[in-house]
């Protein structure tokens, strides 16, 4: 994919040295030329001295041709500029921004826009590592196994949740449905159109999970 991160900082720095392993393209925005010097001399992709909500600056960044955009400045406001300037000036197709406060998170999560908040994220990994039997981060630490988040495609639409398993590989463990809720799926639960399906994934699985149900 070709990625644009906005903020150059700790968590934008990580992010593009990850991405950039995973074989994408970055590009790195930050109006502090000296921030590039996180990203260590490994890094090969693009950097751009320039504000993230600055048109003539994404567009440099090749925002008319990006896949992606994630907005990791340290200003909410910022990073809800940029987010709101790659989805309704240039239709970036998956754009995030990190926002530090969790009730405007809400909020803007509630205007469609994709938001994660670190502060509620690392609050609750905190919480994971002191309260025994909360551990959902160990997910995110291994590197056998990772949480999948996808919209049902049509093919499963009218299947059991069982019959969209895959042992050993996949196992949905959570079923957004828009009438109901978010259900855990019994041995009845039925997809239904529109359902969002999270499900744990084993990662040498992932390629054949994600051919199989149409993601990404
Ligand atoms: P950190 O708090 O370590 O994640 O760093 C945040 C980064 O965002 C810093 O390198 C800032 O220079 C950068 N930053 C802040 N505001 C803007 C902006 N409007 N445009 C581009 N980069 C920014």
């Amino acid at each position: 994919m070709y990625i644009i991160i906005v903020g150059c900082g700790r968590v934008g720095a990580e992010l593009a040295r990850i991405l950039q392993d995973g074989g994408h393209n970055v590009v790195v925005v930050d109006k502090n030329p000296d921030a590039f010097k996180r990203l260590g001399n490994t890094f090969n992709g693009v950097t751009l001295v320039g504000n993230g909500f600055d048109l003539d600056t994404l567009k440099e960044a090749g925002i008319e041709k990006a896949d992606a955009l994630c907005a990791v400045t340290n200003g909410d406001n910022t990073n809800i500029m940029s987010a709101q300037v790659a989805r309704k000036i240039f239709n970036v197709p998956k754009v995030i921004a990190r926002i530090y406060d969790p009730q405007r998170a809400e909020i803007y999560r509630s205007l469609g826009i994709n938001t994660l908040s670190g502060t509620v994220l690392f609050a609750s990994l905190i919480r994971d590592k002191l309260i025994e039997s909360q551990f959902s981060s160990y997910l995110i630490e291994t590197k056998e196994l990772g949480v999948l988040e996808f919209r049902a495609p049509e093919e499963i639409v009218g299947k059991l949740i069982k019959e969209v398993n895959l042992p050993g590989e996949l196992l949905v463990v959570t079923v957004v449905k828009k009438k109901t809720g978010t259900v855990i799926p019994t041995e009845q639960t039925m997809v239904e159109k529109g359902d969002i399906l999270i499900a744990v994934v084993k990662i040498s699985a992932l390629k054949k999970v994600k051919t199989l149900y149409k993601i990404g």
